[in-house]
């Protein structure tokens, strides 16, 4: 609703313009009490001095434009209230929120990556509201490490005999790089100058660490040659970049894990492999079973290894760099570290989660159980939601919603096998009365916002994505929609 929609005259236009309540009444009226005690009264004034200033704006270009029904002798404290009341709503509450993932996709770079696991949760809220051991030593009784809790919990798990965890993978690189190679030379294939996401890319963060780049081989093809070729007294390392959000088909070549190691090893050089999502287990799915875990890098070759706490792992966001103890201890005294370290909630899930491996119980772990989960239960959940959607349809008496069963392929994402599919069931959904943009945004537009998939005139629903429990939050939304909500 807006005045300059409206056909009005000047005397019209002067007449609303002094019939403005002053500030101090509109900051005292009932409406605003909320807002004044939830976000501060200052706040308040200038949510509605921007509205003020909105509906002046329109009033003085109103006298000539067309009517949409808005009567032009509505009481103007009336549309002042009913706006800033709008605006406040939305600043006052959070924009950082729950969603329900029905995309399918996995691990979903804008909806948080990875979800935590149960024990991670509990780890992290029995330990956020109050003071801990994060640098404690009971034992000693005094100052312990940081990076103890998770370490040898790590090093159990990889094989390596020392790590470091800091804020992402990307720092973790930048670290490992400024420590071993800052000032001298980094030799990297030009089939793996890699961008994962729009920033992190792997010349400007070589560039970053004070290292200079020597690119060896062809975009499609590099052989160990190429390497040795390029090895000269400044270098310090060889890099190893996983290819992980793209495939290069037809004719390639790349050199081994093991001729890396190998080289790098007669020539006394750091093997360095960023590997991007790091793997603990093998994934219980076909075309994963070429892709090595962290501990066969480090068996193969790679003398340091980096890679992601939040994307296969399915921890929390943070990097970890393994490696040999002499490089990680030099790494943990660098400056970079301490602008790098992680915080005790990062901590806290990251323990919980490698627990949870360590016990045998990775089927615990959200992304992976997602991963894992066969289409056979795909099919049998997207037909539990499908019936319940169908009864409310049919009680709601409305005849515009189709609700159906699907085939609904889901992906990992997270820039990992950008080109393998899970193969699942999902529930599709159309209307004939809204498009299904329209039906995408009033799932968004629901309580507890739930983040769809569209295809062609459907709205789809995957299942593989959702968390236990969240079918609830579905219907709940659905329900929304058979009442008009958000349409
Ligand atoms: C994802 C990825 C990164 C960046 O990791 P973040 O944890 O997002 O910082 C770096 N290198 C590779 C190969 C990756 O796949």
């Amino acid at each position: 609703m807006a005045y300059n929609t409206i056909y009005m005259t000047n005397t019209d236009v002067k007449a609303l313009l002094r019939s403005i309540p002053p500030m101090e009444e509109l900051l005292n009226a009932d409406w605003a009490a909320e807002f004044n005690a939830r976000m501060g009264r200052e706040q308040v004034k200038t949510i509605i001095a921007e509205t003020i200033d909105a509906i002046r704006h329109e009033l003085s270009h109103a006298v000539h434009d067309a009517d949409d029904g808005m009567h032009p002798k509505a009481p103007v404290g009336e549309l002042i209230a009913i706006r800033a009341v709008a605006l406040l709503k939305m600043k006052a509450s959070s924009t950082l929120k729950q969603v329900v993932n029905a995309t399918g996709v996995v691990i979903h770079t804008n909806l948080g990556r990875a979800p935590l696991a149960g024990e991670a949760v509990r780890a992290v809220s029995g330990l956020a509201g109050g003071y801990n051991t994060l640098e404690y030593s009971l034992e000693k009784g005094g100052r312990g490490g940081r990076n103890s809790h998770v370490e040898w919990l790590v090093c159990c798990l990889t094989g390596a005999e020392a790590a470091l965890v800091v804020n992402n993978n990307a720092a973790a690189v930048l670290l490992a790089l400024s420590v071993v190679a800052a000032g001298r030379e980094v030799v990297v294939s030009a089939g793996e100058l890699v961008e994962i996401g729009g920033s992190f890319r792997i010349p400007e963060i070589l560039a970053f660490s004070g290292a200079r780049m020597v690119i060896v081989g062809c975009t499609n093809a590099t052989r160990i040659g190429d390497y040795r070729d390029a090895i000269t007294e400044n270098t310090a390392v060889l890099l190893k970049v996983h290819p992980s959000n793209f495939r290069v088909e037809g004719f390639t070549a790349s050199a081994s894990r093991e001729e890396l190691g190998e080289l790098a090893r007669g020539r006394g050089l750091v093997f360095m492999e960023d590997l991007g999502s790091g793997l603990l287990c093998q994934l219980g799915v076909s075309f994963a079973r070429e892709e090595p875990t962290v501990r066969a890098c480090l068996e193969g070759g790679a003398g340091l290894v980096t890679f992601s706490g939040d994307k296969l792992l399915g921890g929390p966001q943070l990097g970890v760099i393994a490696g040999p103890r002499v490089l990680v201890e030099k790494m943990r005294g660098h400056q970079l570290c301490r602008a790098l370290r992680v915080d005790k909630m990062c901590l806290a899930a990251f323990e919980a989660t490698l627990r949870l491996y360590l016990a045998g119980r990775q089927g615990e772990i959200p992304v992976i159980r997602m991963i894992e989960m066969g289409a056979g239960e795909t099919l049998r959940r997207a037909r539990g939601l499908c019936r319940r959607l169908k009864e409310m349809g049919r009680a709601s008496k409305r005849g515009d919603f189709v609700v159906e069963v699907v085939e609904a392929d889901g992906v990992i994402g997270g820039g990992a096998f950008p080109t393998d599919l899970l193969p699942g069931f999902g529930v599709g959904l159309r209307c004939s009365s809204h498009s299904a943009e329209k039906l995408a945004a009033a799932f968004r537009a629901a309580d507890v916002p739930v983040i769809t998939a569209i295809r062609g005139e459907q709205v789809i629903l995957h299942v593989r994505t959702l968390l236990d429990g969240e079918e609830r939050v579905i219907v709940a939304a659905f329900a929304g929609l058979l009442g008009g909500k958000g349409l």
